[in-house]
This record gives structure tokens, sequence and C-alpha cells, in this order.
């Protein structure tokens, strides 16, 4: 508060005070001693190098639409100086990377987009996510989204989506934003509830995770039913009350493939 209020003090004797103020300039000062910390205190966000690969839109830093919505960009500069606020320093190049870099998850050979079929010939990136506002308790404005286990969440190039669920990745800009698209399409699961075919972009290793989590969870829940149905009488094989779906699928392993062709031909 001394400092604040010596700065302040020192602005007002910068005035010169040969010529009396004009109204505008009396006002300029005072929302100047008010509200704006004076230049000198100001902090730099972005060290020279990391301004450079600001400016430069390394790795598509800047790029608007590059997950979708087509309008917004991934990092704004709000988000690095909310970030500087945060770690309390101007941000580094290796600051930069932590945001935005190509995604060490990523497979190394060649990728083949989800939506256009063709390869990927750019880095795959990915980009962390700043938090701008308390949302809920134990938020700190400027630090990165977190999972639970503590790691950084993501957006990226790769996309879950598809039956059977898989994940594809897919070229920034429009082929991605075509296959983030699917996640308007839904579907309803055997209890009625109707979950989205898909879920976001995310790191590969992330997406991987998540398609994980949600196979187990739908392997779990026909254990579940299935089960229940053995209970009550229902579960044998062969017994007249299977699903058509469970009866193909089940003639489909039992018989031998030129069988069934002869079948058709018959
Ligand atoms: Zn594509």
């Amino acid at each position: 508060m001394a400092k604040r209020e010596k700065i302040q003090k020192m602005t007002k004797d910068e005035i010169p005070s040969s010529e009396p103020l004009g109204d505008v300039e009396q006002q300029d000062l005072a929302t100047a001693s008010a509200t704006a910390q004076p230049d000198a205190e100001k902090r730099m966000v972005l060290t020279p190098e990391a301004k450079r690969l600001w400016d430069g839109n390394n790795l598509g830093i800047q790029t608007a639409g590059l997950y979708g919505p087509r309008e917004s960009r991934p990092l704004g500069w709000h988000d690095l100086e909310d970030r500087s606020n945060f770690l309390d320093r101007p941000l580094t190049v290796e600051d930069i990377a932590e945001l935005h870099s190509e995604d060490p998850s990523a497979p190394t050979d060649e990728v083949v987009c989800g939506f256009c079929q063709k390869t990927i010939g750019q880095p795959i990136v990915r980009t962390a996510l700043v938090k701008n506002e308390v949302k809920r308790e134990g938020d700190v404005v400027g630090d990165l989204v977190c999972d639970r286990d503590g790691n950084v969440v993501y957006r990226g190039q790769a996309v879950v989506v598809g039956r059977p669920m898989a994940v594809q990745p897919g070229h920034v800009g429009n082929c991605l934003f075509k296959l983030r698209d699917a996640r308007e399409k839904t579907r309803q699961l055997a209890d009625r509830r109707t979950v989205r075919d898909l879920l976001p972009s995310q790191a590969f290793d992330q997406a991987q995770a998540r398609l994980e989590g949600v196979t187990a969870t739908f392997a779990a829940r026909k254990e579940q039913n299935s089960s229940f149905r053995d209970r009550i009488g229902f579960g044998g094989k062969g017994d007249g009350f299977n699903s058509p779906h469970r009866r193909a699928t089940a003639g489909r392993q039992s018989r031998d493939p030129r069988e069934r062709n002869i079948g058709n031909r018959g």
C-alpha cells in the first residue's frame, strides 16, 4: 500500500505544475490514480522469445476454429495474462509449450484424418485450458484445468466418435469441426437413457482413457443386465428369449463362414 501511494504521488509530481490542469486532464489523473497501475508496475506477460512464438502463430496457437467452434481461438491474450499473473512472472517458451504444443501422446506413424481419410501432415497439437474465473471452490484464476489426478486436461485433435466408438484424429479446422458435429448425434441405451455418440476432442492419451472408461461402463452395465436376465430365467443360450441381435451374434460365432456362404446361395 505504501508503495502504491508513493507511485501515485510520483505520478502526480510528474505532471508539470507550471500550467494548471484542464478538467479532462484532472479527470484522467484521478482515474489513473484510482484504477490503473502506472506503466512501470505493469507486468510483462511474455518474455521476448515467448512473444515471438505468440506473434508468429506458432503451431496455430492463435488460429480461430482450431478445435471448433469456428470463430473461437484456442488461447486468448487474457489467458496469457491470467497465467502470467498466476505464475507471477512473464511466460517463457516452456510456459507457452505447456499451454500449446505438439501432442506427445499422438501416434508417431502416419495419422489419417477420421473425416476426410487423408493423412494429417501437420503436427498434432493440444492446448491446455486456463481458468479465467472461479467456478467452484478451490479454483484459482490462471491455474490450468486438471483432472482428478492432477493431470492437465487438454483440447486436441483426437475425437472419440463412431460406432463402435473409437479415437479418431482430425485435421484442425473443418475436418475436426465435422467430426465434432457428430456430438449432436445421440443414441438410446437399453435403459432408455440418451447418450451422445461423441466425446470432445482431446489429447490422444486422454481420449483413449475416456474411451476405455466408457467401454468399461458399458461392459459393466451389460454384465449387470445379463445377470439380471439369468436370475429371472431369460438368460440361457438358445432359450428363444434372446434378442435378435444376440441370436445373430451367437449364430455368426458358431457357424463356419463357408457354410454361411453356401446357405446364402441356396
Ligand atoms: Zn481431414
